[in-house]
């Protein structure tokens, strides 16, 4: 299939569309940035809401792209999805994500968790477990500090297939969440038998708490829910000293957002980690 869309994007036949050219020639471009260090991961800290400092970040990519800057994922990453090139795409992010991590916890900032979002192709491959271990291994992170976030539709996709994926990643002692938690559907039922640790609850639900009595209600539900199977729960998004308020009432573990940064470029994140420290 890599050779395939290899040769496909050599070919620009005059009655192709331009939709369709346009997306040869970024898969084109994607495969020299990838060859060429233009993804940078920025970083977004996760605040425990108990301890009040940040226990760890996710790592969300972006192409610095020669001409058209800053790109933010939506812009790349479905295509990159839909070619596959993904699958090196991701490797190359969890590799510099767990080395990141490394570096800031041999430089004393304490036991940071870093979080990776794997997509439903990666997550459709047999080898992304060796993957992983190799990738731990050669940087030297514990597993218990890497956390992979998948999303509730991707595991819906094939529920057998995903508890088996999972059961093997647990295996490894990395911890599993739920990403978008609420925004899938029919998952409820399988809940209890997903082997992870934590369920991120999406934005969206996040954004109305002060306004909606009904999204406030999910919250709330979705919170008791994950103490009750056992799971912690970090809300994302939060933008508002409000939402932050109506989270830590609610018992919920762990929050992400605006409130507390935009996910910043690594030398920046060191900076607030710094300031933490300090503080
Ligand atoms: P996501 O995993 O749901 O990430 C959360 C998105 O919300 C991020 O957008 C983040 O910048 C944004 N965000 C964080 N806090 C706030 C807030 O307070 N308010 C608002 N309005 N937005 C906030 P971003 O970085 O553009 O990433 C978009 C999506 O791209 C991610 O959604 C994720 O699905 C995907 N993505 C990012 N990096 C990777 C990666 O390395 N691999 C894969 N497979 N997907 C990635
Ligand atoms: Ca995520
Ligand atoms: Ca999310
Ligand atoms: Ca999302």
């Amino acid at each position: 299939a890599k050779e395939g869309g290899r040769n496909l994007a050599r070919f620009y036949l005059p009655g192709m569309n331009e939709r369709a050219r346009e997306r040869l020639a970024l898969v084109d471009a994607m495969r020299v940035a990838l060859a060429s260090n233009q993804f940078e991961l920025h970083y977004q800290p996760q605040i425990d809401l108990a301890a009040g400092r940040a226990i760890g970040m996710e790592a969300l990519i972006r192409w610095r792209h020669p001409q058209h800057g800053l790109m933010r994922p939506d812009r790349f990453i479905t295509l990159a999805e839909e070619t596959g090139l993904i699958v090196p795409m991701g490797a190359w992010a969890l590799r510099s994500a767990c080395a990141q991590a490394v570096t800031w916890q041999a430089a004393g900032f304490g036991p940071l968790r870093v979080a990776v979002n794997l997509s439903a192709r990666q997550f459709q491959d047999p080898a992304l477990p060796a993957m992983i271990g190799a990738v731990l291994r050669e940087t030297g992170l514990s597993p218990r500090c890497l956390e992979l976030e998948v999303t509730e539709s991707l595991m819906m996709d094939d529920v057998e297939v995903a508890i088996v994926m999972m059961k093997e990643l647990k295996a490894m002692g990395v911890r599993l969440s739920i990403d978008d938690f609420g925004t899938g559907y029919s998952s409820l039922a399988y809940l209890k038998c997903f082997p992870v640790d934590v369920l991120k609850i999406d934005q969206s639900f996040v954004r109305d708490i002060e306004h909606d009595p009904d999204n406030a209600a999910m919250v709330a539900a979705i919170i008791s829910l994950s103490h009750d199977l056992g799971m912690r729960v970090i809300a994302e998004g939060v933008e508002t000293p409000a939402q932050r308020d109506f989270l830590a009432r609610r018992d919920c573990d762990e929050v992400q957002g605006y409130l507390y940064s935009r996910p910043v470029p690594a030398a920046e994140f060191e900076c607030l980690l710094q300031a933490a420290r300090v503080a």
